[in-house]
């Protein structure tokens, strides 16, 4: 899975300080500049005052000011079980890929073995594969083999059905219903600070499956380069507390 920045607010901390200062200044925040804006925030630098505000924040739990700022990310071959998690966050806005119009009539099925078109769990591949809540499955090479063998041979068949669902004339819409829920799928999802930050308090966590778990450490990634001070301080002080930003 790949996940990139489509498209995002600029200085989205400044935003996120503005907003938060509007709450306790007398002083309109539309025609302040932004240091006079920070200039009661404890910090010898504008950058330091700005850490200093959104630890604050964080800490007392005034989320709303991480409300103001978004961004929108392009995720490249999630799951469809990865998407039905992701898109059960309310606070998202989504587009997804269509099965109606775009088929998968070109692909080779015997390339769906090798990864394409259907992802594939490293629970069929890996023997050393450590899952949900550090389980370890006691599972030696054949067992493996025998794993990955009839995972192949289950959707392989699954895209042979398919297309000839295609050639026997049945609409994409209606023939996709034999597809298996590994079928992949590209995203675009906007997000604010907030969101993201609940999001990964619930599918970063140890519970969560580890394709998801793959895509929220992305999405923190990519969100640590947006909004430095918010995410450093979320990694650091936040991320795994039990008193999460919507309980
Ligand atoms: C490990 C794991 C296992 C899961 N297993 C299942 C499962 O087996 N079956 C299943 O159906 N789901 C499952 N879920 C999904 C889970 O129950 C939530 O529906 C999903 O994670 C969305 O999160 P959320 O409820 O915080 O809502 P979000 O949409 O992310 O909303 C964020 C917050 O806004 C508030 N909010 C939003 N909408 C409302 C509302 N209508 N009323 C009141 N408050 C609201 C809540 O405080 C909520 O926490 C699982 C999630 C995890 C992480």
């Amino acid at each position: 899975m790949r996940v990139r920045l489509l498209d995002a607010t600029e200085n989205p901390e400044e935003l996120i300080c503005r907003g938060a200062r509007n709450d306790y200044m007398s002083e309109w925040v539309g025609d302040q500049p932004f240091d006079d804006v920070m200039a009661s925030v404890e910090g010898d630098t504008l950058d330091d005052q700005m850490a200093n505000l959104i630890a604050q924040l964080l800490t007392r739990g005034h989320y709303g000011p991480f409300e103001h700022p978004s961004a929108t990310f392009a995720i490249e071959g999630a799951s469809r079980s990865c998407m039905a998690q992701l898109t059960r966050h309310r606070h998202a806005s989504f587009d997804v890929q269509s099965m109606r119009y775009v088929a998968f009539d070109d692909v080779d099925p015997a390339d769906v073995e090798d990864g394409e078109m259907v992802v594939t769990p490293p629970s069929a591949t890996d023997p050393d594969w450590v899952g949900r809540n550090q389980d370890v499955g006691d599972v030696d090479e054949e067992t493996i083999e025998q794993r990955e063998a009839v995972f192949q041979r289950s959707v392989r068949q699954s895209v042979e059905d398919y297309q000839e669902l295609l050639d026997l004339g049945m609409p994409p819409e209606d023939a996709r219903f034999v597809l298996p829920i590994g079928t992949e799928v590209n995203i675009v999802v906007t997000l604010n600070p907030r969101s993201l930050m609940h999001i990964a308090d619930m599918r970063a966590a140890a519970d969560a499956q580890w394709e998801i778990r793959d895509l929220t450490e992305q999405l923190l990634d990519i969100a640590a380069e947006w909004c430095p001070h918010t995410f450093e301080y979320y990694e650091s002080e936040m991320k795994h507390r039990k008193n999460r930003l919507a309980p």
